[in-house]
Formats: C-alpha cells, structure tokens, sequence
C-alpha cells in the first residue's frame, strides 16, 4: 500500500475508493489503514489548504471518510453521520428490524416502508428495466449461497443455483405508495445502490449547511463537492482492479459521483479461479463478462452506483453499446485483458497513469 500513498501525494489530493473486503486476502483492518494513511499523506501535502473537518466512519460495511471545508463543517459532518447510520438501519440485510430484514421476512405480504427506502427499490427496478435486467436486487439468495454476506464463501451445487434462480425477477416486485410486496420466497438486498444513495444524502445535507466544499468517500463510492479551497478540482483515483495498490489514472471534477464496482472488492479464490461479489442474474454465478471494474461519473450518486454495477454484469460490448446509447452517462471500464475504455464526455477530465493509455467511446 506503500505505493499507493505515494502516488496520492504525487498527485496531490487524489483518493482511491476501497472498500471493507470480506475477502480472504485484504482483512478489514489492512483496509482502514489504506483509506486512512492515503487521506492524512495527502493532507501534510495540502499544508496550505485550511484543514478540513473529518470523520472516518465504519458502516454499510465499508470504511467511509468524509471530509468538509467551512465555519459549518462540524455539525455538517455529525448530521451526516447520523444520516448514514439511518440509512443502514433502513437497508442492512442483517440488521433484523430494517425494511429491507422485514420485506424479506414477509415476502408474499405487504410491508410498510420509509420513504428512502422506497425510493432506493425503486430506483433500482428503473435502472433494471433500463439495462435488460443486469441489475436485479431480487439476486440476494445467490449472493449469500456464494457467502459474500457471510464470509462463508462456497461454490453453490448447480441445482441450488438453478433453485435460487426459479425466485429471481425484480419485475415481479411491486411498489403501492410506501408498501413494497416481493413475491413468496424473494428476497432482496440493496447493497449496488445503498452507498450512493448515502452519498447523495451526504452532499445534500453539506449543501443545506452552507458547505462549498468536501469530498464524501463511502468506500469507493466518492461524491465530489464543489472544488478544494484552493479553487482546483477534486482528483478521485480509479483504483487498478488488478493491483489496487496502484491506480490506473485520475478524475478531476466537481460536484460529481464518481462511483466503482469492480471484481476486487470482495473475493474468494478457489483452485486458482476468482469469485466475485457481483452475480449475474442470468447465471446466478459471479458476473465474468469481461469487465473487471465499471467506473461510473454523474451527477447523482444512486444513478451511478446502480449503473456500475449493471454495467459491470453487462460486460464489455453490451457496456460499450449503452455508454454510446446512454450520453447523459460517463464511464471507464476496465477489462479482463487490462483495457480501457473511456466516455468521450471525460477526455478533458481524465488522466491516465502508471504509462496506460484508455480508447475513448466517441458518441
Ligand atoms: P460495492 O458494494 O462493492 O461497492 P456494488 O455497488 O457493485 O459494489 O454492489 C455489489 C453488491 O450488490 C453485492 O455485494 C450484492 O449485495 C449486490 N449485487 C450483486 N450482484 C447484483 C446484481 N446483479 N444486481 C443487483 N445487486 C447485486
Ligand atoms: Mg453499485
């Protein structure tokens, strides 16, 4: 990890997304120390900058550093975190009494839901119809017959694939008002879109607070707020899928998600192959598409937390043919075989390290 707190400091302000791996080979602890070395590295560098207010929270799974600038940063901050903690307690799968714990636990019945929880499924079913289907939050069962929620990692017998996948189908979902019904057996789970839709409720509670600037990081999940005090933009690192100690290159932006899911951030190998966190529901196995990381750019968080995941489970050429349909999106994608694309919306943003070069999708 060395190497990456050196090139941040290269690089300036520059922070790569990691979150806490369940895998077998980045322990949680390793992790924390990554996010937190990187971030005070490259503040000793910014010595000129006022020193931004900061908390380093663990939820959702993941270690988060948000970071604010101004007279309000303080209360901006605790807010926040009080935000994040509701949202988990809204969305966690394994906390027993949130909406998402109790839709499960009443699949085949109605269940009363908050409002932000309503409006994440929802989010999640548009952005489903809107990619075939690559993003179906009715996948759970198989994420957790993998053991990526437990740790507890296990190649599932095929016909327990083919079973779990007789009960996958996000359409079958239905939202009344802020009831929410799956069918009898369904199950369902928010982890591609919980973190931006945090990340969102984060800027949104700086902005009411007067904050002008600050960089919310909920593990590689990075909202970009205004510009840094010095009037430059944000760089956000887009982390090497294949070494995450490095980067493959930088973002320089404003008021932007910038927003990964890549096949290293929670793993297991087994007789030398990888399985990873993201489940392709035509296949109830490990999405291997050709993609290896699917960085997402826009405006709103969910948005791009919802689509790098969708486009990551898409694949290559079904990713590429979106992002020419799609302008209003920017992306980089990585694949298997270490190219890189990139959205001609980001030629002017994007800087390419470590001697890489990305092929631009014109549109
Ligand atoms: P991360 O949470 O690591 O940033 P993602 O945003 O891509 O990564 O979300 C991955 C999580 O989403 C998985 O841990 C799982 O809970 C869930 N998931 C896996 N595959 C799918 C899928 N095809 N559609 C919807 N959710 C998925
Ligand atoms: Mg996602």
């Amino acid at each position: 990890m060395k190497k990456a707190v050196a090139l941040s400091i290269v690089l300036g302000m520059v922070l790569c997304g990691c979150s806490a791996s369940q895998n077998n080979h980045d322990t949680s602890s390793k992790t924390e120390v990554s996010v937190q070395s990187e971030v005070s590295e490259v503040s000793k560098e910014e010595s000129k900058l006022p020193e931004p207010e900061s908390r380093d929270i663990f939820a959702m799974d993941t270690y988060m550093v948000l970071k604010a600038y101004g007279s309000n940063a303080k209360k901006a901050l605790e807010e926040s975190e009080k935000e994040i903690q509701r949202l988990e307690n809204l969305f966690s799968v394994n906390i027993a009494d949130s909406d998402i714990a109790r839709i499960n636990a009443n699949s085949g019945n109605p269940v009363t839901v908050n409002v932000s929880t309503k409006t994440a499924i929802a989010k999640a079913i548009e952005i489903g119809d809107m990619t075939d289907g690559a993003l179906d939050i009715t996948v759970y069962p198989l994420v957790r017959e993998w053991g990526f929620t437990t740790g507890d990692y296990k190649i599932p017998d095929e016909w327990l694939i083919d079973w779990h996948l007789g009960n996958v189908g996000y359409q079958k979902i239905v939202i009344n008002g802020n009831i929410v019904t799956v069918p009898t057996e369904f199950e369902i789970d928010l982890g591609s879109v919980a973190k931006g839709y945090a990340s969102d409720a984060v800027a949104q509670i700086l902005v009411e607070n007067g904050i002008t600037s600050g960089l919310i990081n909920l593990g590689g999940n990075v909202y970009a707020l205004g510009r840094k005090p010095d009037g430059s933009k944000w760089k956000v690192g887009i982390e090497n899928p294949t070494d995450t100690s490095k980067m493959i290159g930088y973002l320089e932006v404003q008021n932007k998600a910038v927003i990964t899911s890549g096949n290293y951030e929670r793993f297991f190998e087994e007789d030398g192959k990888k399985y990873w966190h993201i489940i392709d529901p035509k296949t109830g196995s490990p999405a291997d598409n050709g993609i290896i990381s699917a960085t997402i750019v826009g405006d709103n968080g969910l948005d791009c937390d919802a689509l790098s995941t969708a486009l990551f489970v898409m694949g290559t050429d079904k990713a590429i043919e979106f992002c020419k349909a799609h302008k209003e999106i920017d992306a980089v994608l990585v694949t298997k075989d270490m190219k890189i694309y990139a959205t001609d919306g980001l030629e002017k943003n994007l800087t390419m390290t470590d001697g890489l070069k990305c092929e631009f999708i014109k549109r």
